[in-house]
């Protein structure tokens, strides 16, 4: 129970990483609010059965992070219903294949949109309400592999998530006299469903997994275990640091 009694925020928990950090965080302990994005109701659905499910106090939160008045109305609703604010995982992501010389102005701010404003934006409301709390707290960004390696026909992810590495340690620094620590977990290839088309082709599937050292896709409780003890008191001195969870990949890739 490394999480007894805390309260946590995870953004895009309806699905994948997202709602493996939610299950990890309620089995620890926390009163865990799951956030989905709102028009599908399969994300709802989704969130409502793991709460339904939770030993702990939880509750589905709807609200599109990179939609600034929703992100207030979701943290409010959080803090009314869950009575405060601990940690915070700025979780919710996509990602558009484009080519470069092909990518419109559409999917650009798509992407940055929900990439890199949501996570100022959940991280800047959250932050709010901890400060003003005091006691410290936890945020949490979900970032990627590709904070740091480039990824051909992925330039608006790549970019938001490189940008999302200093969002991470700037506000480690300005949050720090607050005692609130801000770090990344950058997973590498994770089983779910942001990588449907790889997992689904034989041949995609064993070139991803030749490229791992370890051999095999990552799991969205192997991220969970990570994102645990970083939301724990057992990471009170850990700040503006990224955490690999990529099973090598990020060694290997610099190897060539
Ligand atoms: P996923 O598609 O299962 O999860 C993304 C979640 O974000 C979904 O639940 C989706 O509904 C939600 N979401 C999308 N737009 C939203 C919005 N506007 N408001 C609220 N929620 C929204 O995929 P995942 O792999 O679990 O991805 C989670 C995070 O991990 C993402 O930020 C992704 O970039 C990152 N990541 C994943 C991998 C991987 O291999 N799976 C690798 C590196 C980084």
């Amino acid at each position: 129970m490394r999480l007894k009694d805390k309260v946590a925020l995870i953004t895009g928990a309806s699905s994948g990483i997202g709602a493996g950090v939610a299950a990890r965080f309620a089995a620890e302990g926390a009163y865990v609010a799951l956030n989905f994005r709102p028009g599908s109701a399969p994300d709802r659905e989704a969130a409502e059965r793991a709460v339904a499910g939770f030993t702990t106090r939880a509750v589905a939160v709807e609200g599109d992070v990179s939609d600034r008045a929703q992100v207030e109305a979701m943290v409010d609703r959080v803090v009314r219903e869950l009575g405060r604010l601990d940690v915070c995982v700025c979780n919710a992501g996509i990602e558009v294949r484009r080519d470069f010389l092909d990518t419109t102005d559409e999917e650009w701010h798509r992407v940055l949109g929900v990439n890199l404003f949501g996570a100022f934006a959940v991280s800047q409301a959250a932050a709010r309400v901890m400060v003003r709390q005091g006691g410290g707290g936890r945020l949490l960004f979900m970032s990627s592999v590709h904070e740091d390696i480039p990824f051909p026909g992925y330039t608006s992810y790549c970019a938001s998530k490189g940008a999302v590495r200093m969002l991470m340690r700037n506000l480690a620094m300005e949050l720090a006299p607050h005692r609130i620590t801000v770090n990344n977990i950058a997973p590498g290839a994770i089983a779910t469903p942001i990588n449907r088309a790889v997992l689904e082709d034989p041949v995609a599937y064993a070139n991803a997994v030749s490229e791992i050292p370890l051999g095999r896709f990552g799991t969205p409780e192997d991220v969970a275990a990570v994102a645990t003890f970083l939301a724990s008191d057992e990471a009170g001195y850990v700040t503006g640091s990224t955490y690999y969870v990529d099973g090598g990949l990020t060694q290997q890739v610099t190897l060539y």
